[in-house]
């Protein structure tokens, strides 16, 4: 990575008994877009306060463009925020909200700059013409851009977002994605993007990185953590792989799909075999089918726009889901209750074995 805008180096933080940080290293360069995943209470926005100022570590440092701001105040720290429950000066108008911080913050700027740089951030944010209507008067997603708009006119270099875009629907959802990254483009501006949803995460961050519990289980460009999950935790946050368990041994992993040999397993503290959703078939029952096969019915599917996913039920009561991206062409059709053996290519596995080299 090119130079370090912003470092953490192990912190730690407790509440009481509870470890809500345990240890945390990371760093982030310039204008990096950092995605944060891990499941509710694993410390995510624990990590984002520590950063911002809001809660101090038991131990550890933050730094910061070169300088250690552990124990500096955060309105003095330069780093932006916009976290999900972002409050808004509802009697006042958008641009007075995004003008806010530059009129009222540490360094007052002339008017006639306030105005200048509140218009190009609401220009940035695509609320252009809404400049005088109250923040009561707009939708959700326009007053979640005006919390963004009025944290980027502070120019900051650091932007922490906390599941800002939770609480949008689907759609302002995909097309807030699509502004954060041209503006960060624009601005050369780091992000650190906490998001409780796995395809964002994968979708926004240069790199992304896991936590589970406190800890950093996982750091590594999108398609790393995607192609090559270091442990089952993180095969489960990413919400893409069917997982078994078993008992991986001398090569072979066996597990309720028969006894199939598992080159290339990764050590791990327990035997888990994982497939992706998108690498299962399903076949006739009594196809040959050669290595992995499992006995299913199928149960329901899911349409998603661009793939139908299939869920199965396996002898032992397991749900297996099967995706089918619709570009490869028309889907599989099933009935319900339907039998099926559903089978895939066992190099495309990721294997996980406390035998494993
Ligand atoms: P996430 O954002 O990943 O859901 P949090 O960082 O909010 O997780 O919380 C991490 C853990 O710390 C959780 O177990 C949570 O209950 C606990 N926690 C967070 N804030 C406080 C607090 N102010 N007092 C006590 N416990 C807290
Ligand atoms: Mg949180």
């Amino acid at each position: 990575m090119e130079t370090a805008v912003f470092r953490l180096e192990g912190v730690t933080k407790r509440y009481g008994d509870l470890v809500a940080l345990d240890n945390a290293t990371m760093e982030a360069g310039s204008n990096e877009y950092i995605s944060f995943l891990g499941p509710s209470g694993s410390g995510k926005t624990t990590l984002l306060r520590v950063i911002a100022g809001f809660e101090a570590p038991e131990t550890g440092r933050v730094i910061f463009e070169g300088r250690d701001i552990t124990n500096l105040p955060a309105h003095e720290r330069g780093i932006g925020f916009v976290f999900q429950n972002f409050a808004l000066f509802p009697h006042l108008s958008v641009i007075a909200n995004v003008g806010f911080g530059l009129r009222y913050g540490k360094s007052p700027q002339p008017e006639a700059e306030i105005d200048r740089r509140a218009h190009e951030m609401i220009d940035l944010v695509g609320l252009k013409g809404l400049e005088d209507r109250g923040v009561d008067q707009i939708s959700g997603g326009q007053r979640q851009r005006v919390a963004l708009a009025r944290t980027l006119a502070m120019q900051p270099r650091l932007v922490l977002l906390d599941e800002p875009l939770g609480a949008l629907d689907a759609n302002l959802r995909g097309r807030m994605r699509t502004e954060l990254r041209a503006i960060r483009e624009r601005l050369g501006v780091t992000f650190l993007h906490v998001t409780g949803s796995e395809n964002e995460a994968l979708a926004m961050g240069d790199r992304v990185v896991v936590l589970d519990r406190g800890r950093i289980i996982q750091t590594g460009r999108a398609t790393e953590i995607y192609d090559s999950p270091n442990s089952p935790d993180v095969a489960h946050f990413l919400n893409r792989f069917n997982l078994f368990d078993g008992t991986f041994r001398a090569g072979y992993f066996e597990g309720p799909f028969g006894r199939i040999p598992a080159p290339g397993a990764r050590r791990a503290d327990r035997d888990v075999y994982a497939i992706r959703y998108d690498r299962m078939r399903a076949v006739a029952p009594g196809s040959a089918v050669q290595g992995p096969a499992l006995k299913a019915t199928w149960i329901a599917s899911e349409y998603l726009g661009s793939a139908i996913v299939n869920f199965f039920e396996t002898d032992g009561g397991r749900v297996v889901e099967m995706e089918q991206h619709l570009s490869l062409g028309a889907p599989q059709t099933f009935e319900p209750r339907q039998d099926c053996l559903l089978t895939w290519n066992p190099e495309q596995a990721i294997v996980f074995g406390r035998e494993a080299a």
